[in-house]
């Protein structure tokens, strides 16, 4: 298993692979022939993460757990219910989520998304895992209160700094159940696992690929579990998934 990061070094911005422990700097394309070269001076604690990959569109699925669904006073879809944050909200790991001035409240949402690797369209269940390279964690952050009163995602889910990725890309994974977990502070709101998604990875993958095609470095975030809540300047969120890593971001007020 390897993690891909791209990491600031020096004022150099590079992917980088932890393979066996190690940090090492990485040549070729991570999408199709990724190499490995020399160690990364310091590791871990010597660079500055960056968002791991710059998506076309992150496709998001909204109440695809039955407890959030229950928590949102909704009743499960018969389908994903499908919307996209843009490329536009993305930031990287460390980097601050900024609360827009008037927007009421606005909320974390702790993810399991899945990068796509190779393009996909129309790709059958059966086949998902040959277009995905791996595993990520995102933060949906959502201004509840306009999406209630709209009843549409797109502009409470898609302002500037609204999708942190991170932290890394965890590939030679598969669908098997995993914890995920929201922190705010030193409390974990959220704690379930993808073993109660209700539309799996694999059919996900099918039923977006069906609509659009999927690029090299999009992103399917499968929809986050019930103890959402509110985020406030000075707070710092994490999002966590087993077996991917910590997606850490401090929260500021955007003047
Ligand atoms: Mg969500």
């Amino acid at each position: 298993m390897d993690r891909i990061y791209r990491v600031t070094q020096d004022g150099e911005t590079f992917v980088a692979v932890e393979r066996g422990g190690e940090l090492r700097r990485a040549g070729g394309d991570p999408f199709t022939s990724l190499s490995v070269g020399a160690a990364v001076r310091g590791g871990l604690a010597g660079v500055t993460l960056r968002a791991p990959v710059a998506p076309s569109k992150i496709v998001c699925v909204g109440l695809n757990y039955k407890d959030h669904a229950a928590e949102q006073g909704k009743t499960l879809p018969a389908e994903p219910l499908l919307f996209i944050k843009p490329s536009s909200a993305v930031i990287g790991p460390g980097d601050p989520i900024r609360i827009p001035p008037g927007v009421g409240r606005v909320d974390h949402e702790a993810e399991l998304g899945v990068v796509i690797g190779r393009r996909a369209r129309r790709v059958p269940a059966a086949r998902a895992w040959d277009h995905i390279l791996g595993l990520i964690c995102v933060n949906d952050v959502t201004a509840r209160d306009l999406q209630k009163k709209e009843l549409h995602n797109t502009r409470g889910k898609s302002f500037d700094t609204f999708a942190p990725i991170g932290p890394c890309i965890a590939t030679g994974l598969n669908g098997a159940p995993r914890e995920v977990e929201g922190w705010v502070n030193t409390e974990r709101r959220q704690a379930s696992s993808t073993k109660h998604l209700i539309f799996p990875i694999e059919y996900l993958v099918e039923f977006v690929t069906f609509v659009m095609t999927l690029e090299p470095g999009d992103i399917i975030s499968t929809g986050t579990p019930e103890g959402i809540g509110p985020i406030k300047a000075g707070d710092t969120v994490k999002v966590k998934v087993d077996g991917v890593g910590e997606l850490v971001n401090p929260v500021e007020d955007d003047a």
